[in-house]
């Protein structure tokens, strides 16, 4: 049995380890530094000018100016308020909303709430490979929108959107464009002043920041009604006194992530390619989910045909042998081998859309990391109940 230390972790969609240098730059606001940023004295301008600073390193990774950026506490509550801001600022009822099938719940359960307010919402299909069709956003449109909202790129599949394409028809439309971009942010080159993007939700801690931080960039003009009311922090739009040490570190790993994102992407893809090329040279019964080059830099999701009802048996297997993995989202942990509905609307059966292991590489991991993996894994396969391994490979019979 591994013990946390000695664990090898391929969970970073899931969130990322606190990088090194971003917990001592949030140390002096957890210890001697205390003040609340609304104060006037000196204790309180230490505070507000370490948020400042950390709000220009949030827009300096996203190419927007620092008044754009408003600090939340994560990437959840960012897309609720893009998407219930607009709407609220607009009239609420009667209004129109585009999304994709694949969000995450914090954009599909804030949509779901809209709906019961009286918005209308179209969600749209992906296809095999879990990519927007920008042909169905444009008939979609045809019916006015306040707001389309894809994400950049998808958590459990790894496929990244079209979104500039995505963005420029939502505008043509007259309406704003919001993506998701915790996947992304710090993964991918975004330039919010040159790309048809009006809102975009971050979160800390899947860029090796603390948890329950994140941030929304808010096109300056764009119209937005707040939903957490009171001493007007946050330009009004996120009232609450600031979560100081939190937001030090999402500044600090903003930095990091601009300085470091070119080098890092390219390691991380060459490490998600060595893992991909070995996995399906060694399983004959592994396949890969989403587009093999268009995806996450450090994201590999995979199927294993015939053994899918055992996923969550090769998930403790990988455990057992100090591997840290997921099925689908680890953000619906609770709901055990559920079905994912995102390869569902890629095209997947109910069984495989149970089945399906999701690999995700970060800044810490080596090639020693993926090395083990590939080597634990026939291990892992092979200790599978030969008699459910037996039963779903008839059950995929035919298919
Ligand atoms: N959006 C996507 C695509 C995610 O993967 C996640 C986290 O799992 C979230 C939003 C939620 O972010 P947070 O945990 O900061 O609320």
């Amino acid at each position: 049995m591994h013990d946390m230390q000695r664990g090898i972790y391929l969970d970073n969609a899931a969130t990322t380890p606190l990088d090194p240098r971003v917990r001592e730059a949030m140390r002096p606001y957890l210890e001697e530094i205390h003040g609340n940023p609304s104060s006037l004295h000196w204790a309180g301008r230490q505070a507000r000018e370490a948020v400042s600073k950390a709000r220009a390193q949030v827009a300096d990774l996203l190419h927007a100016k620092p008044d754009e950026i408003i600090f939340t506490a994560s990437g959840t509550e960012s897309s609720n308020l893009a998407l219930v801001g607009v709407c609220e600022a607009a009239g609420v009822a009667g209004g129109h909303v585009v999304t994709s099938v694949i969000e995450h719940p914090a954009v599909l359960e804030t949509c779901r709430y809209l709906e019961s307010r009286g918005v209308a919402v179209t969600r749209l299909g992906v296809s095999r490979e879990g990519i927007v069709d920008p042909n169905e956003l444009r008939q979609a449109l045809r019916r006015p929108a306040w707001i389309v909202s894809v994400m950049m790129a998808n958590n459990v599949a790894g496929t990244l959107q079209p979104v500039n394409e995505l963005g420029r028809i939502a505008h043509e439309h007259g309406a704003l464009f919001h993506t998701d971009a915790v996947q992304t942010a710090g993964k991918i080159p975004i330039d919010v002043s040159a790309q048809p993007i009006d809102l975009l939700s971050l979160s800390a801690h899947k860029l090796y920041g603390p948890k329950g931080v994140g941030a929304l960039y808010v096109r300056t003009g764009v119209q937005l009604a707040p939903f957490v009311h009171g001493g007007g922090q946050e330009r009004g739009l996120r009232s609450a006194t600031e979560n100081v040490a939190g937001i030090v570190g999402l500044g600090c790993a903003a930095e990091i992530a601009a300085a470091s994102r070119a080098d890092e992407t390219a390691r991380t893809v060459r490490l998600r390619d060595r893992l991909i090329d070995a996995v399906l040279k060694l399983a004959p019964r592994a396949y890969l989910i989403g587009h093999r080059y268009q995806r996450l830099p450090g994201n590999v999701c995979l199927g294993f045909a015939g053994l899918e009802g055992d996923a969550m048996k090769l998930l403790l297997a990988l455990d057992a042998a100090g591997i840290a993995a997921s099925t689908g989202s680890a953000c619906s942990a609770n709901h055990g081998a559920a079905p994912s509905y995102i390869l569902q609307a890629m095209g997947y059966d109910v069984f495989q859309a149970r089945g399906s292991l999701r690999v995700t590489l970060g800044r810490f991991n080596t090639e020693a990391d993926v090395d083990e993996f590939v080597r634990v894994l026939p291990e892992a396969l092979g200790s599978l109940s030969p008699l459910t391994t037996f039963a779903t490979g008839m059950a995929m019979e035919g298919r």
